[in-house]
């Protein structure tokens, strides 16, 4: 008997965990496609190992970096992955190039899930930035109070923008160095447009600040500002790794998997 088709899905966002529970076909957390066989599919989740209580996951989970991308390649090889979903942020740029360098020196197929990016709406304020140290850069001629939610690395960018006042969101708490004036708001998403908008009122801010992370689980941040009327500066996502073959959602993935033969 052949064993079961073994797919790797690096993860760390929620459409790594709808992936997963789509192809072991974990009951109500299923990106809605169904079809296709699912039974006998092997499916280990990767996390980085960055956030404390990652929750649980459907099918297996593992934890902490391969070691480049040589030590990748010899994890796709030694667990014997026959397809490897690059689920991973769209700013995650550095594990999508190993992943695709990695699938290529196994012989793996390779997907890259990527989440489109966010675009302004009628009423919209928004500025752009390629980079956070672009965006430190163009905040101060944009506002005083700062919303900041860029997550919990590359804060030193801001460090030195001591006359402005910093609210900062992470689920985890931000690595310094962190701006003189910064006040840390640990939670965790998803967000209300509610609790959005009477955050950016009663906190009375002036700007946000994101990542164009994309999706729609996050953008309730975004709707708070446009109603409030409140600028927003997006930092542009990286593009992704040449060569990879991108997928915008789960349905496009399982497209793509069994245009490989799995699952099978
Ligand atoms: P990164 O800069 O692209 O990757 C740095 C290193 O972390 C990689 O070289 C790899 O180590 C390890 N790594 C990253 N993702 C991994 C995974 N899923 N499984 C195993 N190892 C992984 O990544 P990052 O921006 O620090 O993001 C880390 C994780 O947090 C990702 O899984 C991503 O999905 C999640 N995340 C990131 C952001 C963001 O804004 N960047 C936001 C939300 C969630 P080795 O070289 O040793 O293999």
């Amino acid at each position: 008997m052949r064993p079961p088709a073994h797919i790797l899905v690096l993860g760390g966002t929620t459409e790594a965990r709808r992936l997963a529970a789509t192809l072991t076909g974990t009951p109500g957390e299923t990106s809605g496609d169904t079809s296709g066989d699912t039974s006998g599919v092997r499916v280990t989740t990767s996390l980085a190992g960055r956030v404390s209580r990652p929750g649980d996951l459907p099918g297996e989970v593992r934890v902490g970096g391969f070691g480049g991308t040589e030590g990748l390649a010899a994890w796709l090889r030694e667990h014997r992955v026959s397809a490897l979903v690059d689920a991973t942020h769209p700013f995650a740029a550095t594990i999508s190039e190993h992943a695709v360098r990695a699938a290529d020196a196994a012989g793996v197929p390779a997907v890259l899930l990527r989440r489109p990016g966010w675009l302004p709406g009628p009423g919209d304020r928004w500025h752009d930035a390629a980079s956070l140290d672009g965006a430190a850069r163009r905040l101060p001629a944009l506002g005083n109070r700062v919303f900041l939610t860029t997550g919990r690395t590359g804060l030193a960018a801001f460090a030195a923008l001591d006359g402005l006042r910093f609210l900062v969101r992470s689920v985890e708490p931000p690595a310094p160095p962190l701006p003189r004036h910064a006040e840390v708001l640990l939670a965790r998403g998803p967000f209300t447009v509610e609790g959005e908008t009477a955050l950016l009122r009663d906190r009375r801010i002036d700007v946000l600040v994101t990542k164009d992370s994309g999706g729609t689980a996050t953008a309730a941040k975004l709707t708070a500002a446009r109603t409030l009327g409140v600028p927003v500066l997006v930092v542009r996502r990286p593009p992704p790794p040449a060569g990879a073959t991108v997928a915008d959602d789960v349905p496009q993935v399982l497209a793509l998997l069994r245009a490989h033969g799995l699952p099978d």
